[in-house]
């Protein structure tokens, strides 16, 4: 029997690795604590009922990319293919409307869709995401997508454009999708098996098409932009207007839709040139009907969401990692000294130092040079006549000065040192 593995579209995140995914974590706390969104963390699994009802049933997502299973009290559950939903419910259940005023929140974790694995699309994936439930007003639009432009910007990446659309309010669609699917209808049969079918289903989703053939047609097809009432019409204008004033450039993309049902008035995508197929890093829109869809009143929201994955394959292009800083490393040799160094090490771990401890029992040469390789500032060499007389070579590896200290004296000893370290970080 083969040793067990991963499951298919799922990826280890090794330590060499994590060090991006922890400066992401913090950059994405830093914007939005700055932006004053709180974080919200909802379970990683839900009813089923409430993505099929909050993202809808003809979307890509439900028909065919959920994890669904029935728990053991035959409970139809599905892990969350995406956080809004989840975020919607809580804020619902637990009347967060009534605090009053617009709640901005923000999350950060795992998703779950069943999807052909590739690069940027796993099958268990991270989204960062951020949701504005109770305004309507227009700069909560722009002001989402300022965010997500400062995140992506304060994590350094570059090539970035901005793709922005209005899908209008339901009855500004409900008069497109006629116009579209009059179009369309006679070039059914040349049009792709998937278009065919969103035909009846979900017409608006067919802009979205990747076949050529179908695109060619879309080509002359009606635009939803001549199909806003004034009113959406002149909230597209307003937000197109707040974001020159922020200064960021955008894309008018009409045949923009995104995959979700939610959707009302703004969506939007931020894509990057540097990635290949998967080239969307942040995509979001305004979803005024989803909170009453699930049972909850009236509120008007505005969200995005982002996935880490493409964002660590662009940070892994640009940026080296720098080596975890550690202030000391503890070579030890001979019984006694062996279990003192275990001593030692912990002690100044508690005294607020980072340290490491070789446990090989190897000779000492061989230990010094993994004392090098560590990018510790400086060694704690321990034999038996320093555990003999509870004392510690202390060895600062950069200019091989040398001090002995007593175990007794580390504590009144620990800001000098703490000093020394700062002082050796800054000459490495
Ligand atoms: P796509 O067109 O790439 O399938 P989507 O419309 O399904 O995207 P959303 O549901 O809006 O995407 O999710 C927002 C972001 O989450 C995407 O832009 C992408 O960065 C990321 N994302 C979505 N699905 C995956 C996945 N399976 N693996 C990795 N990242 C993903
Ligand atoms: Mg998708």
């Amino acid at each position: 029997m083969g040793a067990i593995q991963a499951i298919r579209g799922t990826r280890d995140i090794l330590p060499d690795e994590v060090g991006y995914w922890q400066r992401v974590e913090a950059i994405a706390r830093e914007v939005m604590q700055r932006a004053a969104y709180r974080e919200i963390r909802t379970p990683i699994f839900e009813q089923t009922d409430l993505f099929e009802r909050g993202i809808g049933e003809a979307t890509d997502v439900v028909s065919k990319e959920m994890y669904s299973f029935k728990d053991r009290g035959d409970r139809p559950l599905t892990l969350r293919p995406e956080n809004t939903a989840g975020a919607v419910r809580a804020f619902i259940e637990h009347s967060l409307h009534a605090q009053g005023g617009t709640q901005r929140l923000w999350y950060l974790g795992p998703m779950f869709r069943y999807e052909r694995p590739q690069a940027g699309r796993q099958r268990q994936f991270h989204q960062l995401g951020v949701e504005v439930l109770g305004s309507a007003d227009p700069r909560a639009d722009a002001e989402v997508i300022a965010v997500a432009t400062d995140f992506l910007r304060a994590i350094g990446l570059q090539n970035l454009s901005l793709e922005f659309n209005s899908i209008g309010d339901g009855s500004d669609r409900q008069t497109y999708r006629e116009a579209l699917v009059n179009y369309l209808t006679p070039f059914r049969e040349e049009l792709d098996e998937d278009s065919q079918m969103r035909l009846t289903r979900n017409p608006l989703r067919i802009l979205d098409t990747k076949d050529a053939t179908t695109q060619k047609i879309l080509e002359n097809a009606p635009s939803i932009l001549d199909h806003l009432s004034p009113e959406s019409k002149a909230r597209f204008d307003q937000v197109q207007q707040m974001l020159t004033d922020l200064g960021i450039a955008f894309n008018i993309n009409a045949r923009l839709v995104r995959g979700l049902d939610y959707y009302t008035h703004t969506v939007f995508e931020i894509q990057s040139a540097d990635l290949g197929a998967q080239a969307t890093v942040c995509a979001g829109g305004r979803y005024d009907g989803l909170a009453a869809e699930l049972g909850g009143p009236d509120t008007p929201a505005v969200g995005w969401a982002s996935g880490l994955e493409r964002l660590i394959l662009l940070l892994q292009q640009i940026q080296p990692l720098p080596i975890a800083p550690l202030d000391f490393y503890g070579v030890s040799r001979g019984d006694r000294a062996q279990a003192f160094a275990l001593v030692v090490a912990q002690r100044m771990r508690q005294l607020g130092f980072s340290a490491d401890l070789d446990l090989s029992g190897s000779a000492f040469g061989k230990q010094f040079k993994r004392a090098d390789r560590s990018g510790a500032i400086a060694c704690l060499i321990i034999g038996d006549a320093e555990a003999e007389s509870s004392t510690v070579q202390l060895k600062w590896l950069k200019s091989g000065e040398q001090e002995e200290i007593a175990l007794a004296n580390l504590e009144g000893m620990a800001p000098e040192l703490r000093q020394k370290i700062a002082k050796g970080r800054e000459e490495a």
